[in-house]
């Protein structure tokens, strides 16, 4: 499915399109796609790692990005209907990753804080089955963090 723009990136764009310094429609083209680029690197993604299933030599690539992870898991399943197997992932920039680690790193594998998993009565949280805190959510699962929204 292709993206949806956004208001924030759609202003962007026409402001170099309204733009009257450019002398010649390639130079406004690419400063069109250098800002388009930008934009959607700030974008939440997923990506599709994708392997041979089966006996054999382990052969996998990553595909992506998907804007949505319904668009990943799709891919995901085309992969599975052509012979491979795999997961998704959420795809992270350098200034994301970092803060993605540490909110992974603070929350158990329930949702739960850690601070509130006493001994062996595990999670405090009424009718959590969580038994002994288990750092980190899986971070291929923690969205990055939006900038600019
Ligand atoms: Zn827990
Ligand atoms: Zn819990």
């Amino acid at each position: 499915m292709p993206l949806t723009p956004r208001k924030d990136e759609i202003a962007a764009v026409a402001a170099v399109l309204e733009s009257t310094d450019y002398d010649t429609v390639e130079a406004m083209a690419r400063d069109v796609l250098k800002a388009a680029s930008v934009l959607l690197a700030q974008r939440s993604s997923f990506g599709v790692y994708a392997e041979l299933d089966g006996e054999g030599p382990r052969v996998g690539f990553s595909m992506g990005p998907y804007w949505t992870k319904g668009d990943a898991e799709r891919a995901l399943e085309r992969a599975a209907t052509a012979g491979m197997r795999g997961f998704t992932a959420a795809l992270h920039s350098v200034d994301t990753v970092r803060p993605a680690m540490d909110h992974a790193a603070k929350v158990c594998a329930c949702g739960h804080r850690p601070e509130i998993h006493v001994g062996k009565f595990g999670c405090a949280v009424y009718r959590c089955p969580c038994g002994v805190f288990q750092p980190g959510i899986d971070p291929n699962n923690v969205l990055p963090i939006q900038r600019g929204t």
